[in-house]
Order: structure tokens, then sequence, then C-alpha cells
């Protein structure tokens, strides 16, 4: 099962999609959190991403497109994924198009919650990105480069709306449940 969590900054997919591919037995491809590792790895690529991320801004195309072919053509992702955080923008739609194809993703899962949740979560967690000003910028490229994505997947009939407030826990059921109800896999 490929799946697509999808939302603005702050929204809650990482968590989600960490608890639901652990349900599911798939990994949780974030490029954000194999970003993260590279800066404090301190890695080239690391080096090359640190202050775009710092910046709130996106990381150059290729740079993420190859960095996602790599993780999902490992052994343990043949069966499925959770991607998060990938794609975000309409070039690398087009790039996991080639890999995957255009019928790729079984669900695409779109995270609803409000901008003052969103921004009162994540000064909350305190990661370098997540300063009043880094934050704003975030919200203003999701709205630009992401936000249209939405239009991309809902012509192709793929897109399911979550509420994304309310419990971490309460959260994955309504996910599981929703997934339940549209996905034909054993695994639900
Ligand atoms: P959030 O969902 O809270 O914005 P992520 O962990 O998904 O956080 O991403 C953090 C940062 O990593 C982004 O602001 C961006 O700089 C970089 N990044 C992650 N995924 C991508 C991507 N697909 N394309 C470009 N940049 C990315």
């Amino acid at each position: 099962m490929k799946l697509l969590f999808i939302g603005p900054p702050g929204a809650g997919k990482g968590t989600q999609a960490e608890r639901v591919a652990e349900r599911l037995g798939i990994p949780h491809v974030s490029t954000g959190a194999m970003f993260r590792e590279h800066v404090s790895e301190g890695t080239d690529l690391g080096k090359k991403v640190e202050a775009i991320m710092a910046a709130g801004d996106y990381v150059p195309d290729e740079v993420t497109v190859a960095m996602l072919e790599e993780r999902i053509s490992r052994p343990d992702a043949k069966l499925g994924f959770i991607l998060d955080g990938f794609p975000r923008t309409p070039g690398q739609v087009e790039s996991l198009d080639g890999l995957i194809g255009d019928d790729g993703l079984d669900k695409v899962v779109v995270f609803e919650v409000d901008e003052d949740e969103l921004t009162e979560r994540m000064l909350s967690r305190g990661r370098v990105d997540d300063s009043a000003e880094t934050i704003r910028n975030r919200f203003t490229v999701y709205a630009e480069q992401t936000q249209p994505l939405l239009d991309v997947y809902d012509s192709r009939g793929v897109t399911v709306s979550v509420d994304g407030m309310g419990e971490v826990e309460e959260i994955t059921e309504r996910v599981l449940a929703v997934l339940k109800s549209s996905v034909h896999q054993d695994v639900l």
C-alpha cells in the first residue's frame, strides 16, 4: 500500500505517519526527517540543506528527488510506504509519477487543522525551523507550492480528508478508519 500524508506545517502528519506505518507494517518515509538526520550527522548533503531548512524554504527538487528515489528503492519499501512531506512541489509530483506511475498512490490523506492551532503546536515543539519568522515563511511556501497539489490528487480521485484536531490516538483511529473504508487491502 502506497500512501501520501499531506497538510500544512505542524498538521501532525509526521506523528500520524509514524503511527499508521507501524500499524500497517510499512516504512514511514519522511524527507524532512531524512534531511534533519543529514544535518545532525554533518554529511555533505546536510551542509547543503541546513540554511535552506532553517529559513523555512524548500530544498531544490533534484536534491530531494534523488534522496527519495534511493529510499523507496530499498527492499523494505517494496510492499508499500507512507510518504510524509514528499511530494511538495509540482516537479516532485512529476518525478514521483515517473517512479511509481501516476496511479501509484492508493490514497492521499489530507490533514485539516486550523492555523492558530498549527502555529501553537510548532512553537511548542521547539525545532530550529520553528521560530515565529520561519513558521510564517513555511506557511507561505506551503500555500504557494504545495496547496496546489491537492487539486492534482483530487482530480485523480485519491484524496481523503481527516480532521487533524484532537488527541493523537484519536486522530490515528480516524486515519485508519478512513483507509479501511476506502482502500481494499487485507492489512487493514
Ligand atoms: P513540516 O511538515 O513541519 O513542514 P518537514 O519535516 O516535513 O516539516 O520538513 C522540514 C523542512 O525540510 C522543510 O521546511 C524543507 O526545508 C525541507 N523539506 C522536507 N521535505 C521537502 C521536500 N519534499 N522538498 C523540499 N524541501 C523539503
